[in-house]
């Protein structure tokens, strides 16, 4: 059996890490680098830093059975996250009881309301919510003062002019997930020398069993032929895609559910000092044309890399908004007070696919894994709800895979 997956994130790699004992696995992807949005930049020895900010979850469970099966579980360490709100000019800590009480722009019973929220998130069912708005949600919890100040611009900078479409299922599962803290802040992981080091290992894992990867080699045309497909005029038993539903019906594939994508900008600027105040996550409230400054090392705090990685992380829908380099990086410099000469270098990633919008009634948008004779995996599939996450992208390669065992095989 032969098999084709096209785009070499980490749904395509673990789907085909599941299917390479068994059969031909061939991946195209249109990128020079594999791992999508987990790809990294080479940052001297043994150390890669990723394009897009990431860390994972104390749940991450599938993930971690991950790293345990090709051994690399001894390189996650655990770290804490801080987290700080960037108001009128000034940087808030939010990460620990005092800091919250002492946040001047929420009055006391919002602290309280909010606190209760949180504690509710816990133990509520996001998928219940899914037909109510975040923003209904969030005033009939919280009251109006707390959504403009607090969530609005937190929705705003995620989700652009669609904030007011989201659901309240991805506002609950994002407060659930993020408010697994101590008095110290939020416990978060990371790979020792990064997330590049879980698609080399993949990579290397593939490759060894015989796993065909086909760098810039994007699929332009798929083309059912009888019981098979084709795949740029080559022919597969089966074809898994991974990219998103609109992507993959303008090269032939089937029309399904309208899911709504967005796209990230992320800038990552290695810097001759710490501007975030030692915060790890600083969220952006106003206008600012990036709505989070994620103060890399100081997540990573141990000097590995030199000087200081910070992130400016955008989010758009449709084009990359007009000069947005260039706004970046004058704004960033404005208002953090950083000269030119305190830049080492920055580089901008921009991924179109970066995540659907989790709007309302998102739920009955969810692919199944196999569908008109295609499977199917991806942000788009049921474990990447109500939020995608790589934990989601390892369940969704091993579903969908053993799906293709189970019918086609
Ligand atoms: C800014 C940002 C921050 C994130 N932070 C976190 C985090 O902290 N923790 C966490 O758990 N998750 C995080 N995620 C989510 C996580 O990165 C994703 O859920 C996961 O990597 C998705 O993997 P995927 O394989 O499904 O999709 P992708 O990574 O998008 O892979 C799809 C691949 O298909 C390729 N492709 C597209 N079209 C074609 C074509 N026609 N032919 C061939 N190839 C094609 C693309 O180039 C890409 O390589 C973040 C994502 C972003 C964007």
């Amino acid at each position: 059996m032969n098999i084709c997956i096209i785009g070499s994130g980490l749904t395509g790699l673990v789907a085909a890490y599941h299917l390479s004992n068994t059969a031909d696995v061939e991946i195209l992807e249109r990128s020079p680098d594999i791992g999508g949005c987990l790809a990294s930049y080479d940052h001297g020895p043994d150390t890669a830093i990723e394009k897009f900010y990431h860390h994972c979850f104390s749940g991450d469970k599938y993930l971690f059975q991950l790293l345990e099966e090709i051994g690399i579980r001894d390189r996650l360490a655990w770290r804490k996250g801080s987290t700080g709100y960037y108001v009128d000019g000034a940087i808030y800590p939010l990460t620990t009881p005092v800091e919250i009480l002492r946040y001047p722009h929420l009055s006391l019973v919002d602290k309280i309301r909010l606190g209760l929220l949180v504690l509710g998130s816990r133990t509520i069912d996001a998928e219940t919510l899914d037909d109510i708005p975040a923003r209904v949600f969030a005033i009939r919890r919280c009251g109006e003062h707390a959504y403009t100040s607090f969530f609005e611009p937190l929705l705003r900078s995620k989700f652009g002019d669609m904030h007011d479409q989201v659901s309240a299922a991805w506002l609950m599962s994002r407060v659930s997930i993020r408010s697994n803290r101590g008095v110290e802040g939020e416990r978060l992981g990371y790979l020792d020398g990064g997330f590049q080091v879980l698609i080399d290992r993949l990579e290397e894992d593939l490759t060894a069993r015989g796993c065909i990867i086909r760098r810039e080699t994007a699929a332009t045309a798929l083309r059912r032929t009888g019981e098979g497909w084709q795949v740029n005029g080559s022919p597969c038993d089966a074809v898994i895609s991974t990219i998103s539903p609109a992507a993959l019906q303008a090269i032939g594939g089937p029309e399904l559910a309208p899911i709504p994508y967005q796209g990230a900008a992320c800038m990552t600027l290695g810097l001759a000092r710490e501007v975030t105040d030692g915060i790890y996550w600083v969220n952006m409230k106003g206008d600012a044309p990036y709505g989070a400054v994620i103060g890399h090392t100081n997540f990573i705090a141990d000097g590995r890399y030199g000087e200081h990685i910070v992130y400016l992380a955008s989010y758009y829908r449709g084009s990359v908004p007009e000069r947005l380099e260039e706004r970046m990086l004058a704004d960033f410099r404005t208002r953090f007070g950083v000269g030119q000469d305190e830049i080492h270098w920055h580089r901008l990633a921009i991924e179109d696919a970066a995540g659907p919008v989790y709007t309302t009634g998102y739920r009955r948008l969810i692919q199944p894994y196999a569908r008109a004779g295609l499977y199917l995996a991806g942000m788009f599939s049921a474990p990447n709800y109500p939020e995608r996450s790589m934990e989601g992208a390892v369940i969704a390669g091993r579903a969908v895979a053993r799906e293709v065992l189970g019918t086609v095989a």
